[in-house]
Parts: C-alpha cells; sequence; structure tokens
C-alpha cells in the first residue's frame, strides 16, 4: 500500500518511518522495513500499527543504517500477519510490493519445482523469489527477466545483499516516484512521504526503472534503454 526508500547519509531507519507514518492516510495493517548493515540486510516487519514496528526497531537498536526500504501493507493476498508483511527476502534480494501478482500460482508452482520454499500467503513472496531465480550478479537484468514473467501491478522497491549502498525501483499500473535531494534520494508511492526532506520529484512512467544511489538516480524504460525523467516540484504542503 505504502512504499518509502532512503539512501543517505541520515538514519534510514528515521526517514522511512517518517515517510511511512505520512502514508497512514492510505490505510494497512502492517508495517515493515529492510534496512543494509555492513554485512546484509536486516529486515523488522510486523502486523498492526506502525508504533508496534516502531518499538520492536527501538529494542532492536541496530547500528545506522543509511540505505533502507520500508512498506505498509493492504493486504490483498495473504491475512495481515507477521510473516505476510513486507519486506519479502530471500538471502540476497529483499523487496517492498504494492499492488498484484495476477499470475502468481503458476509462478509459485515452477518456483517450487526449482526448488524454493515459501513461508507466506503472498503473491510478493512469489515475486522475490522469482527475481532471485533470475539474479546472476546484474540486478537490472534480474528486474527485467523476473517481470517479464509477471501478469499484474506491481510498484517495487528492492534492495540486493551485492548493492548495499542502492535501492532499485520499478512501477507498472501502481505509481511511484524518486525524490531528488543533496547527497541523499528517496522513493515513494506518493510524495507526502518526501515533503519533510525535498520538494524535488521524478515520476516513474510505465515499465520504468530507477537506480538509485546516494550520488544520483538514473533512469531505464521498460526496453531497459537510459532515459530522462523530468524534475518537478511539490508546491503543497502537508
Ligand atoms: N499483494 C501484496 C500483498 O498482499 C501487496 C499489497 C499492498 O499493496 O499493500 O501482500
Amino acid at each position: 500500500c505504502g512504499i518509502v526508500g532512503y539512501v543517505g547519509m541520515r538514519s534510514a531507519q528515521q526517514v522511512l518511518l517518517d515517510g511511512l507514518e505520512k502514508l497512514e492516510y492510505r490505510g494497512y495493517d502492517s508495517a515493515g522495513v529492510a534496512l543494509t548493515q555492513r554485512d546484509g540486510i536486516r529486515v523488522v516487519k510486523s502486523k498492526g500499527r506502525l508504533s508496534t514496528l516502531r518499538s520492536k526497531l527501538e529494542e532492536l537498536a541496530l547500528p545506522q543504517s543509511g540505505c533502507g526500504i520500508g512498506h505498509t501493507r493492504w493486504a490483498t493476498h495473504g491475512e495481515p500477519s507477521d510473516v505476510n508483511s513486507h519486506p519479502h527476502s530471500t538471502p540476497r534480494v529483499s523487496i517492498v510490493h504494492n499492488g498484484i501478482i495476477e499470475n502468481y500460482g503458476a509462478l509459485k508452482e515452477r518456483l517450487v519445482a526449482k526448488g524454493y520454499t515459501f513461508t507466506s500467503e503472498t503473491d510478493t513472496e512469489v515475486l522475490v523469489k522469482l527475481i532471485d531465480s533470475c539474479y546472476q550478479g546484474e540486478p537490472l537484468q534480474a528486474l527485467q527477466a523476473a517481470l517479464a514473467k509477471v501478469r499484474g501491478s506491481y510498484a517495487l522497491a528492492v534492495l540486493f545483499k551485492d548493492y548495499l549502498d542502492t535501492i532499485f525501483a520499478v512501477k507498472r499500473e501502481s505509481p511511484l516516484i524518486v525524490g531528488w535531494g543533496e547527497g541523499e534520494n528517496f522513493v515513494a508511492s506518493d510524495i507526502p512521504a518526501l515533503l519533510k526532506y525535498t520538494r524535488s520529484y521524478s515520476v516513474l512512467e510505465e515499465g520504468d526503472m530507477a537506480v538509485c544511489t546516494a550520488q544520483g538516480i538514473r533512469f531505464y524504460n521498460e526496453f531497459g534503454e537510459a532515459v530522462e525523467r523530468e524534475k518537478l516540484t511539490a508546491d503543497w504542503d502537508m
């Protein structure tokens, strides 16, 4: 339902929680974050209010992370529960997802045949395992190959364990924007999530991929060609 991503010098945990709070008006039943750490990606998620996630994170007191993705879920496939909450992960990839993967049943059968096991009932877990199955060290190629097999709607923010300072964002039929900062950049499903930090943003077009680091954002269209996307300014207050 709501997506936020952050990469930069601030505490990603703080920026993600702030952003998700601004997206609460959309409604949600669970929330979670994936934060990069020196040696990998740490996922913390739970059913219920953002305050539940917030206390879990406070208790854990993780080392500060400068890159992460966060999600508030509005369950479509699988009841609201800790396990069904996003992010969904493999040891190499973590994703948050808005939307619905229509052919997830058929995809799941193929992945099970390849040896993947599933712990949640979500379409999103199928998606992350599909991406993992296409991954050979090149995130863009993995995302392209995986998404070519998918029918449905998605806005995705993705972390790869091999690229701990980069957020990959992709969208089809679900809204997704990126926000521009100074030495920091953002991903979000909607502008209010970003307004505390920046007013400068770009809208992803159908099939677009954005590669976000602290230094910049690169865009690719659905054919994998490098493209430019207009920088817009949000001139309204929340
Ligand atoms: N279909 C996904 C799920 O049920 C994503 C729902 C959402 O957009 O929050 O977990």
